[in-house]
């Protein structure tokens, strides 16, 4: 088993942003060792607060999650950390549920709220180099 560097995609809904960023810090010598992506304006707020290296895409309303629902196709992306918001409408929600039916078409580990992203990102198989998740073949 050893740290590898997986690229991990962190997306955050308005008022799950302060969520994202409490989770980010509890697990940033974890998130330090991987290429980290994200949507804007969370992008913008994990670098800004946790002085972290992070690719940002969009943001998600202007077409960030597309962006991310991309690299899944493409299966540049190895994890989503997608902390939606379950009590406010959002503009994009087409966009969303895209995104998260793209997780299960590309059978991709995703995670949407923070007890799931703590199991995640300290489970011994997203540090293990020799686990490979099944890529359905279409
Ligand atoms: P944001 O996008 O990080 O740019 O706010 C998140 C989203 O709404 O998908």
């Amino acid at each position: 088993m050893s740290v590898n560097h997986r690229t991990i995609a962190l997306v955050a809904h308005d008022h799950k942003k302060p969520d994202l960023i409490e989770w980010s810090r509890n697990h940033i010598e974890l998130l330090k060792h991987h290429k980290l992506v994200a949507t804007g304006t969370t992008g913008g707020l994990i670098a800004k607060e946790l002085n972290l290296d992070v690719h940002r895409f969009k943001s998600g309303p202007l077409g960030g999650d597309q962006q991310i629902g991309a690299l899944i196709a493409e299966r540049k992306l190895d994890c989503l950390i997608f902390f939606w918001d379950p009590l406010n409408p959002a503009p994009h929600d087409p966009d969303v549920k895209a995104l998260l039916r793209l997780c299960s078409v590309w059978n991709l580990p995703v995670a949407c709220n923070r007890a799931t992203a703590d199991m995640l990102i300290t489970s011994p198989l997203f540090a293990n180099d020799e686990y490979l998740r099944d890529v359905p073949d279409y």
